[in-house]
């Protein structure tokens, strides 16, 4: 039978990716000069779709990175004045978190993921990171809460929403710098990332100065700004960044697609033997990534696969207790129907 995945990242990419991918041959794009007319239209082009399906601020900068990973590296390279303070409950947070304490002076805000971020008291920092879809325990933070802190924190704010952009709605001028690579619910294959910093976040660049990597913030400005790229970037992904964006109806339309599935999904956890969401708090509980409890999640994983369904593995602490499904847009109505049916045996 025809191979499908629910696992969250990479993850199942948008069915039009291999019309789009022999466009790409057909028009030149896999070979395209980076330095040509031809790559500086289409980067034009991407992030005028980005600013009109998401709503990216117009005066938000859009650049281009590897990985999200890359985007750990940079926000504490470039952006960070003195020190960043981050908030996890979960793997990638923790990993954000790790991988800036090598290069900058860091805070760790760890918490529990039954509950939101605790930001009654903020700490003193240049950079406040949130993992706003946390993927490994499928947890996520609110946006209200942005907002509150938001309004009490004058320093720079950074969210990691690798497996939210294009997925739900965000509220970009909540925060100065978002990021997300392309393989979660963008739905396209894996390989860059994009990044979106406010005015605020490029003014602490400037006033920060660094220049010391091909990577800088700085450097990176130079040349997106231009539409051009500080080394020979991934056109493909940029090219089928471009055409599933604009095939989108929109990242309303698209939420309001993710948010029904979501509800649908929790629907049908509820009362489902020994099957059981978390978090259970359904405060804190992510709308694009689904951690399902249950006593033996290798089997079902295993299953799962003997009939070509992808599940994602637990992660993290959650390793052995869950199993994952993502919810992401590129996912077929058919294939949920599929998974649910599989999942019905063991109820
Ligand atoms: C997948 C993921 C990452 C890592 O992404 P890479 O593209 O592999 O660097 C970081 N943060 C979150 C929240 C993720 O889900």
């Amino acid at each position: 039978m025809k191979q499908v995945s629910f696992f969250p990242g990479p993850s199942r990419v948008y069915a039009k990716v291999p019309e789009f991918l022999l466009d790409a041959y057909t028009e030149g794009y896999m070979s395209v000069n980076h330095r040509s007319g031809t790559f500086m239209e289409l980067v034009e082009n991407t992030k005028d779709m980005l600013r009109e399906k998401l709503l990216v601020p117009a005066d938000y900068e859009i650049i281009f990175l590897s990985s999200a990973t890359e985007c750990w590296e940079v926000i504490a390279q470039s952006l960070t004045q003195k020190n960043s303070a981050h908030f996890y409950s979960g793997s990638f947070g923790q990993k954000w978190y790790e991988t800036a304490s090598k290069i900058t002076e860091t805070i760790a805000m760890p918490f529990d993921t039954e509950q939101p971020a605790p930001v009654k008291e903020l700490p003193a920092a240049s950079v406040l990171c949130f993992t706003q879809n946390e993927t490994s325990n499928a947890s996520q933070v609110d946006q209200q809460l942005l907002k509150d802190v938001r309004k009490r924190f004058d320093g720079l704010i950074a969210v990691d929403t690798t497996s939210s952009m294009a997925g739900i709605r965000l509220d970009f001028t909540l925060a100065d710098i978002w990021y997300a690579s392309v393989q979660k619910c963008f739905g396209i294959p894996a390989g860059m990332a994009v990044m979106f910093l406010s005015p605020k976040a490029v003014q602490v660049a400037e006033k920060i100065g660094e220049r010391g990597h091909y990577n800088s913030v700085l450097n990176a400005l130079d040349h997106w700004r231009k539409n051009q790229a500080p080394y020979t970037p991934n056109v493909l992904d940029i090219y089928l960044l471009y055409r599933t964006q604009k095939a989108s109806k929109g990242i309303e339309a698209v939420e309001k697609k993710v948010l029904a599935r979501h509800a649908d999904w929790e629907a049908f956890f509820e009362n489902f033997g020994e099957f059981g969401l978390i978090p259970e708090n359904p405060e804190v509980r992510s709308k694009t990534v689904l951690a399902v409890q249950c006593p033996n999640p290798q089997e079902i994983i295993e299953k799962a696969a003997e009939l070509d369904i992808t599940l994602g593995k637990g992660y993290g602490a959650w390793r052995d207790s869950t199993f994952r499904i993502a919810n992401f847009p590129a996912i077929k109505k058919k294939e949920i129907v599929r998974l649910q049916k599989f999942l019905r045996m063991f109820c």
